[in-house]
């Protein structure tokens, strides 16, 4: 399924084009993988309407992909032929400037994105390089095992650039797919830490309640403690606004949306020093993965268990999953089922 134009989609003009395209041949140091599965994420609406642009059309979206290696280059020997292997959003990053050198390889000025910098797992076949394919623990199936490799990944990250310790109140403004497995990891590693939620449906409320959550409110109530720390993974700006007054102060609040929309742009206007930022909070992004976020989180979804709910779609109808998605028509995670 390739994607050849930026565009504002929806059910009357779908944005990719199921196609025939060569088989891609692996490079000394690449994998040839047959994909079975690749989940689908908001990410790639961001590239197809622009927000997030590929640098060069066409290319096949996908970076939440599982497969089997089938032939590999060379010198690519750590995956036997046959072993499962997964690809992420991170495709590659240069390895030798200061920031892959010290572990931040998510912030490489040559970091290249699975499915927008190089074609992705909404496909047949994808070729990756060897250092970064991922084994996938045995419990999962290939269906479960996809959607973690995103949300459950950058997720992750974002409890660690939180920075919240055992006992501290921790908030999550946003309720979907990251923010669910965050409950569920921050219940398993930090089990003092008291999770209040902000999101603007009851469904999702209760859903957080139902998981554990000590508190839901809508994104402008006020909670009854104050919190070290809030993870927002919205698209919009109203709940940047809302979150920094219920921070305490030193507290920080991390925004886990790789572009906001410009929609509510405005709602910043609302932001009053002393009430917002004044007491030392802070602001910080969540930019990308590294490999070791991803590694880390598996074994720990595999240790939890996380056991992602998933629907599944076949390639084919990959539009069809994508304009759900768009919609927020959210049962579980949206997963293509590919080959046979
Ligand atoms: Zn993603
Ligand atoms: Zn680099």
């Amino acid at each position: 399924m390739v994607l050849e134009t930026i565009s504002h989609f929806d059910r009357e003009r779908l944005p990719l084009k199921l196609s025939e395209v060569p088989m891609p041949v692996p490079a000394q140091d690449e994998l040839l993988v047959k994909v079975s599965a690749c989940a689908v994420c908001h990410t790639e609406i961001d590239e197809i309407e622009g927000r997030t642009p590929p640098p060069r059309m066409p290319v096949i979206p996908g970076h939440q992909v599982i497969g089997r290696v089938v032939d590999a280059g060379s010198d690519a020997h750590r995956f036997p032929r046959g072993a499962r292997a997964g690809i992420a959003w991170i495709y590659s990053s240069c390895g030798r400037c200061t920031f892959c050198m010290d572990g931040h390889e998510n912030l490489c000025p040559d970091f290249r994105a699975t499915g927008r910098d190089a074609d992705g797992g909404y496909a047949e076949y994808m070729v990756v390089r060897q250092d970064f394919a991922h084994p996938i623990p045995d419990i999962f199936t290939d269906v479960e095992a996809a959607p973690l490799l995103c949300a459950g990944a950058i997720g992750y990250r974002s409890i660690r650039l939180s920075g919240v310790r055992d006992g501290d109140n921790l908030g999550l403004t946003g309720f979907g797919a990251s923010a669910h497995l965050v409950l569920k990891m921050v219940q398993h590693q930090l089990p003092h830490t008291k999770v209040f939620v902000f999101a603007r449906g009851e469904q999702e409320r209760s859903f957080a309640r139902s998981l554990g959550a000590v508190w839901a409110g809508d994104t402008e109530d006020e909670p009854p403690e104050k919190l070290r720390s809030i993870i927002d993974t919205t698209p919009a700006w109203k709940p940047v606004v809302e979150a920094l007054r219920n921070i305490e102060p030193g507290g920080r609040l991390v925004v886990n949306a790789i572009r906001k929309e410009e929609k509510d742009k405005n709602y910043l206007q609302m932001l009053d020093y002393p009430v917002h930022l004044w007491m030392e909070k802070e602001i910080k992004s969540v930019a990308n993965v590294t490999r070791a976020d991803v590694r880390e989180f598996l074994d720990l979804a595999a240790a939890i268990p996380i056991r992602p709910q998933v629907e599944e779609f076949a390639l084919a109808d990959a539009n069809r999953a994508l304009c759900e998605l768009k919609e927020q028509r959210i049962r579980g995670a949206k997963v293509l089922r590919i080959g046979d």
